[in-house]
C-alpha cells in the first residue's frame, strides 16, 4: 500500500468545523509542497465560515470580506465541503476514524461561561452569545426575544464581544438597515427604549480586554455618548506598570480623554465602568429589573496579574432590564472526543488531541476549541499553521493510527446516504449565497439571511 501523501495514495483529512481555524488549517496543508493531499470540510450549518457569518458584528464589514479567501479555498478541487452535517449527530467520530488518516476539530466554544450570581436565572438575563447569534441570523439564536422596552441594559465584561453588544444595543439601527443584520433583529432594535448601556469591568481600565480600535469606535457612536468616570480611572502602583504595554497605555489614554470631555449632551449614554462586579440580578414579577454591583479594589495576586476584590461596598443600577454576561465562552464536548471540563476545551497538547496522558493518534485541534477563546481571526492563521506542522511531522514519523482507512473518496458519500443525511455541498451554499445576495438586494441591503435550517432546505430543493 502507497504512503498517505503520494499522488497515488493523497493523504485524507477530515475538518469538522468551517470557521476561520479549520479553513487556515486546510490552507496549511493545501500549501504544504510535495504534500498530496484530499480534504473534506464538515460544519453543522449548511452555511460555512462559523463565526465569520454568525459572529463578527454586521456593522464590520471589513471584517467579513475575508470570506473571499474561504470562499477560494472552498473551490480547490482538494477540498469538498459537506454542509448540514453533525459530528455526534449525523456521523459518530468512529466514522471519520474509519475514513480519514487524521481528522482535525475546529469546533469553536458554542456555550459560554455563567457568572454564577443570584437572579442569573430571571428573565431579561442572558449571554452575549445569544444577543450575537439572534442579530447575525444564526439559525440557533433566531427564535430569542429581547425585550428592549427597558430604560437600560448592562452588559458584564469588557471584551471586545462586550464592546460589539454595547454598539449594537447604542448604534443607531439605521447604520445597520444596509448590512446583513437580521431583519428580526433590526425590527426589534429600531423599537428599542434602551437608553442607557453599561459596559461593566470588574478589574481597572488598564486590564479591560478591548482593544483600542473597538472602545474607540465606541466613542464615535453617533447617537449615544461614551461616558467614563474620572475617579474610575485612578491607578494602583501595579496597574501603573501594566502601561508598559502599548494596547494597554492605548486604551488608558483614550478612556482619559473621554473622561475629561464630560458627559456629553445625546440622550442616550454607554457607560464603560471599572472596579464593580455585579454581585445579583434583582428581580421584579421574575424579569431583571436592576443589577446590584460591588466595587473592587485591586490587588496583585502573586502570580504576576492584578485581582479584583469585593470592598464591601454596594451600589444598584435601577431600571435595568437586560442583562449579557460577556465572560468568555466556553467548549462544547464532542461525543467520542476528549474534553478537558476545567478548561471548557478539547484536551490538546499544541494542537495534538490528548487522552489519558498520550496523543490520540491522527487527532488534532485548532482554533478556540484548541486554546480557548481568544484572539482574532487572523490569530487562527498562525495557530492552524502550528498543529498543521504536528501534522506533517507525526506522518512524516510514520505516527498515523495503526488502522485500516478506507479512503476511497466516494466513501463518505455513501456512508451519508446510508444513514439517510443529505449533505449541503458547497456550489449549494453559492445558490444559498446568490438567493441572500439577491433578496437583500431588494430590501436596499447587502444580504437578507436565510435563519433556518429548513429555509435553507427548501430554497434549495426548490431551487432544484
Ligand atoms: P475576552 O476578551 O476574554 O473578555 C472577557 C471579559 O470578561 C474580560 O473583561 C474578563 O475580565 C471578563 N470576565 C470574565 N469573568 C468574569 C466575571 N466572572 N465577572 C466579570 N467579568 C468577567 O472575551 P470576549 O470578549 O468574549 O472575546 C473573545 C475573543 O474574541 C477575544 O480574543 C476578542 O478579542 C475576540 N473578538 C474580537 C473582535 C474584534 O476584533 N472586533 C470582536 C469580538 C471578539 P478579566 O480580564 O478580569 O478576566
Amino acid at each position: 500500500m502507497s504512503v498517505p501523501g503520494t499522488p497515488e495514495r493523497p493523504l485524507c483529512v477530515a475538518v469538522v468545523g468551517s470557521g476561520p481555524s479549520g479553513l487556515y488549517a486546510a490552507d496549511a496543508l493545501m500549501k504544504t509542497a510535495g504534500l498530496a493531499v484530499r480534504i473534506d470540510v464538515f460544519d453543522r450549518l449548511p452555511t460555512p465560515y462559523g463565526l465569520v457569518r454568525g459572529g463578527v458584528a454586521p456593522d464590520h464589514q471589513n471584517i467579513k470580506a475575508v470570506v473571499a479567501v474561504y470562499e477560494k479555498l472552498l473551490m480547490d478541487p482538494r477540498v469538498r465541503f459537506f454542509g448540514n452535517v453533525k459530528l455526534g449527530r449525523d456521523l459518530a467520530v468512529d466514522d471519520l476514524r474509519a475514513r480519514y488518516d487524521q481528522i482535525v476539530y475546529a469546533v469553536g466554544c458554542e456555550s459560554d461561561r455563567k457568572m454564577g450570581i443570584p437572579g442569573e436565572h430571571l428573565a431579561g438575563s442572558f449571554s452575549a452569545t445569544e444577543f450575537v447569534g439572534w442579530y447575525n441570523g444564526h439559525p440557533d439564536h433566531r427564535d430569542h426575544t429581547f425585550d428592549l422596552s427597558c430604560e437600560a441594559a448592562a452588559i458584564v465584561g469588557v471584551g471586545n464581544v462586550a464592546i460589539d453588544v454595547a454598539r449594537i444595543l447604542a448604534q443607531d439601527p439605521e447604520i445597520l438597515a444596509k448590512t446583513d443584520i437580521a431583519s428580526h433583529a433590526f425590527e426589534a432594535l429600531r423599537r428599542s427604549n434602551v437608553k442607557r448601556v453599561y459596559l461593566l469591568g470588574r478589574r481597572g481600565p488598564v486590564q479591560a480586554a478591548f482593544s483600542p480600535k473597538e472602545i474607540e469606535e465606541l466613542g464615535e457612536v453617533q447617537r449615544a455618548d461614551l461616558v467614563v468616570a474620572e475617579d474610575e480611572l485612578i491607578l494602583d502602583a501595579a496597574s501603573k506598570a501594566g502601561l508598559s504595554d502599548a494596547e494597554c497605555k492605548k486604551n488608558f489614554d483614550y478612556l482619559t480623554a473621554v473622561a475629561a470631555r464630560g458627559a456629553g449632551r445625546k440622550d442616550r449614554k454607554i457607560f464603560a465602568r471599572f472596579c464593580v462586579s455585579p454581585v445579583e440580578l434583582i428581580g421584579a414579577n421574575g424579569k431583571v429589573a436592576a443589577l446590584k454591583l460591588e466595587r473592587n479594589a485591586l490587588e496583585p495576586d502573586g502570580a504576576g496579574r492584578v485581582a479584583a476584590k469585593g470592598t464591601g461596598k454596594f451600589e444598584t443600577l435601577e431600571g435595568v432590564g437586560l442583562v449579557f454576561r460577556s465572560v468568555g465562552y466556553r467548549g462544547v464536548p464532542t461525543p467520542g472526543v476528549p474534553f478537558d471540563e476545567k478548561a471548557g476545551r478539547i484536551a490538546n497538547d499544541a494542537g495534538r488531541v490528548v487522552a489519558g496522558g498520550g496523543p490520540v493518534a491522527g487527532e488534532y485541534v485548532v482554533g478556540w476549541a484548541k486554546r480557548g477563546p481568544s484572539g482574532r481571526i487572523g490569530t487562527n492563521k498562525a495557530d492552524s499553521a502550528a498543529t498543521v506542522q504536528g501534522m506533517l511531522a507525526d506522518l512524516k514519523d510514520g505516527k498515523l493510527p495503526a488502522r485500516a482507512v478506507d479512503a476511497a473518496p466516494e466513501s463518505t458519500p455513501k456512508l451519508l446516504a446510508s444513514k439517510d443525511v443529505k449533505p449541503v455541498a458547497f456550489a449549494q451554499w453559492k445558490k444559498l449565497d446568490k438567493i441572500e445576495l439577491a433578496n437583500g438586494a431588494l430590501k436596499g441591503k447587502i444580504r437578507e439571511k436565510f435563519t433556518r435550517v429548513e429555509e435553507m432546505l427548501s430554497a434549495l430543493s426548490a431551487g432544484g
